[in-house]
């Protein structure tokens, strides 16, 4: 028997593409609830449609969610496995007359909705013994969702079309399997999108006619929108939690990110531990308005993650983005000149595929010149030959340290009437073919002299 304190959730993807960054902030939430509440979770794969659900899939998701630190009690529960109980359930709701068989054609269905939107109901009273089968929703009355999130949300039951249960291949629609695995699996709160929200009370109708008395609690989540308010679209946006790990997020800056869709702490920080996170946690607190998903602000959580990182975790997270397909020749990588420069570099990036742009300088033979930065310098700082010979001159026999490199370059700044920024541009833009990157005379330092002064005499010959 399943204890009737602790709740019992469910995250029920079904896996018919990736894990959507809504997706995981579904499986997020119903996580942090059920660690919360010292409740259990539940990972259910919803995969009745065999033309779209695939395995590799399947696998995609699970690997996301574990990316995200994201662990289930039970499951994952394949519902590819579980096909006769549905069969048992529909059998069921014809038996006691609440469903019938349909056998209009999917044209016949569609010219009669051209006159009536929805099923007209044509089958309803022809005591058919074969075709797909519907639910009889009642005409009278209304079916409400009492949700955590949204208050009480009415539905008007004559508003409600005869909905399939089975389809005329036998597989159930979503909204059978949903609601005859959510009380098979005693679930006590079911916490998803919003956009399910339409399919509550058919789910409800389904349940009560196959016996159930209580409903469990509904939360429904906000919707995710882009800066326009619009939906969050694969064409405008990276939605894939994988495409995010791709460049460069970290697990906890996202996970940590997710938990602000819809959700808060009462301090209002962004940069919150996930420990905290659990304990603070509660559903009522999720506000139903819907919820910017901001990747600026995603970067920038990101960021302070990095920064947060210890430095060897920093090395080692960051190997796989200078290993595998760098833009210098791989010989070249050196460990020990990256480590060099590592905690300088994790003060500046936003995410770990920013790093090779970051360092590549020190890898390459010669440095991956900005052209349109070059062109711009050369018109914003105007003795920039001029500087360059100075600078040449002094950095081949000064001692080679970023304190006395940062005074040499001062010096030199300052007989040319500029400031040290001005001054070391030109340098920066030889020296590591970029405006930005890490700071510049520890840079020089670890690159070495004997290279500086030959990549400065090799930009001083591109002057007039
Ligand atoms: N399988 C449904 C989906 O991925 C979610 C079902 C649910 O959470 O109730 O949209």
């Amino acid at each position: 028997m399943y204890s009737m304190t602790a709740p019992r959730v469910r995250f029920a993807p079904s896996p018919t593409g990736f894990l959507h960054v809504g997706s995981a902030r579904a499986a997020l939430f119903n996580w942090l609830f059920a660690r919360h509440t010292g409740g259990t979770l539940v990972l259910r794969i919803e995969d009745t449609d065999p033309a779209r659900s695939r395995d590799d899939l399947i696998e995609g998701i699970e690997r996301a969610l574990r990316w995200l630190g994201l662990d289930w009690d039970e499951g994952p529960v394949r519902q590819s496995g579980r096909m006769h109980l549905y069969r048992e359930a529909a059998d069921k709701l014809l038996a006691a007359g609440v469903a019938y068989y349909c056998n209009c054609t999917p044209e016949a269905l569609r010219e009669r909705a051209r006159k009536t939107p929805g099923y007209d109901g044509f089958c309803r009273d022809r005591a058919l013994q074969a075709g797909a089968v519907r639910l009889r929703t009642p005409d009278e009355g209304e079916t409400i969702v009492q949700d955590l999130i949204r208050g009480e949300v009415r539905f008007e039951n004559g508003a409600l079309e005869d909905f399939v249960v089975l389809r005329t291949d036998g597989s159930p629609t979503f909204v059978l399997a949903n609601a005859v695995d959510d009380t098979d699996m005693a679930i006590s709160h079911v916490i998803r999108g919003e956009d399910l929200l339409p399919s509550t009370p058919k789910g409800i109708l389904a349940r009560r006619l196959l016996g159930e008395t209580d409903d469990p609690v509904f939360a429904h989540l906000p919707l995710l929108v882009d800066e326009s308010r619009q939906k969050l679209s694969k064409r405008r946006h990276s939605v894939a939690v994988e495409e995010f790990r791709e460049q460069g997020y970290l697990a906890e800056a996202m996970r940590n990110y997710l938990a602000l869709l819809g959700w808060a702490p009462s301090d209002d920080r962004e940069v919150v531990s996930i420990d905290e996170i659990i304990a603070e946690f509660r559903l009522e607190d999720v506000k139903p308005s819907p919820a910017f998903f901001d990747e600026k602000k995603l970067g920038h959580i990101n960021a302070e993650y990095i920064r947060a990182l210890p430095g060897e975790r920093f090395i080692s997270d960051a190997l796989p983005w200078l290993e595998e397909d760098p833009p210098w020749p791989p010989e070249r990588f050196d460990l020990g000149t990256f480590t060099a420069v590592a905690p300088l570099v994790q003060e500046r990036v936003r995410t770990l595929s920013e790093v090779p742009a970051m360092v590549d300088f020190l890898f390459l033979e010669e440095p991956d010149l900005d052209k349109e930065e070059w062109d711009k310098m050369v018109g914003r700082v105007p003795p920039a030959a001029a500087l360059l010979d100075d600078a040449t001159a002094e950095y081949a026999s000064c001692d080679w340290s970023s304190e006395v490199l940062h005074g040499a370059t001062l010096a030199i700044g300052e007989r040319h009437g500029l400031k040290l920024n001005k001054a070391q541009a030109p340098i920066r833009l030889a020296v590591t073919g970029r405006s930005v990157g890490p700071p510049l005379f520890e840079s020089l330092v670890v690159l070495g002299r004997e290279c500086v002064v030959r990549r400065l005499s090799a930009a001083r010959q591109r002057l007039p």
